[in-house]
């Protein structure tokens, strides 16, 4: 459902994506690895356009969605309302959360239904409570972020990305802003999300939860992938001499 081929991203001389080809099927949850500057915030990015890739193709095929970009010289993607369709169909959670401050988290999520999916406000209000308890916040609704713990946030987070239908969630180290007490609640609904069907792929550094999650496991290096492999395997059996060494450093 996701087709990327030959993408390329540079910054200045930093080439922060080279020759990025990578396909994902429905219901796969993949897990991007990789040292600091490797090129996956850069990757998720291109993928809901928050960048622009400089040349490649990327194609998301879902539910009767259908985008097929092609960047270069001459194509730059896609712009305006089919920028908007696009961003309803790859939902994005970040390190930092970015919820609006100034909305109760039942606002948060209620906002993106009303705004881009025209729902009156009894059926958005309906789903958001509905969604808020799937990640245990079900007596947080009217709380401001302010009022909420780091993991308590980011769960807003993914209770409001879920609220559009995504058909593909890009996760952004959920958990790196986090303090370390609260890694656990909000691994645990990615654990759920990943359970319900939902394709995910979650640049992290949890290798435990890549290893217990994953379907796939994409390890990459120098804006470059480097290895692609089954959990399983990359972990019990990486192949290239990165692998192993970043394996080293961080189990
Ligand atoms: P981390 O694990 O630290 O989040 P990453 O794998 O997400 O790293 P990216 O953020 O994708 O890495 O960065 C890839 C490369 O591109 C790095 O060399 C980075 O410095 C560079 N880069 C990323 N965004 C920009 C930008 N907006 N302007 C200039 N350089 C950038
Ligand atoms: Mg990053």
């Amino acid at each position: 459902m996701l087709d990327i081929a030959a993408l390329e991203k540079s910054f200045g001389d930093v080439k922060a994506l080279s020759g990025i080809n990578l396909s994902i099927q429905e219901g796969e949850v993949v897990c991007l690895l990789g040292p600091s500057g490797s090129g996956k915030s850069t990757l998720l990015r291109s993928i809901n356009l928050l960048e622009r890739p400089d040349s490649g193709r990327i194609g998301i095929h879902a539910r009767g969605a259908g985008f097929d970009l092609a960047f270069g010289p001459t194509h730059r993607g896609v712009g305006g309302r089919e920028l908007a369709r696009l961003r309803s169909h790859v939902g994005m959670v970040f390190q930092h959360f970015n919820l609006w401050p100034h909305k109760m988290a039942i606002e948060n999520v209620t906002e993106g239904l009303l705004r881009v999916r025209h729902q009156t406000g009894l059926e958005a209000g309906n789903a958001a409570t509905r969604l808020l308890a799937r990640v245990g916040l079900g007596a947080k609704l009217t709380a401001f972020p302010n009022h909420l713990s780091g993991g308590q946030r980011q769960r807003v987070a993914i209770a409001r990305a879920l609220a559009m239908k995504p058909d593909i969630m890009l996760f952004d180290e959920p958990t790196s802003a986090l303090d370390p007490e609260l890694v656990g609640e909000v691994l645990q609904v990615l654990e759920d999300v990943a359970a319900s069907g939902m394709t995910m792929l979650v640049a992290t550094h949890e290798m435990g939860f890549a290893r217990k999650v994953a379907d796939r496991v994409i390890f990459m290096d120098g804006g470059q992938i480097v290895e692609i492999a089954t959990a399983e395997e990359f972990f019990e059996r990486p192949k290239h001499e990165r692998s192993i060494r970043f394996l080293e450093a961080v189990l």
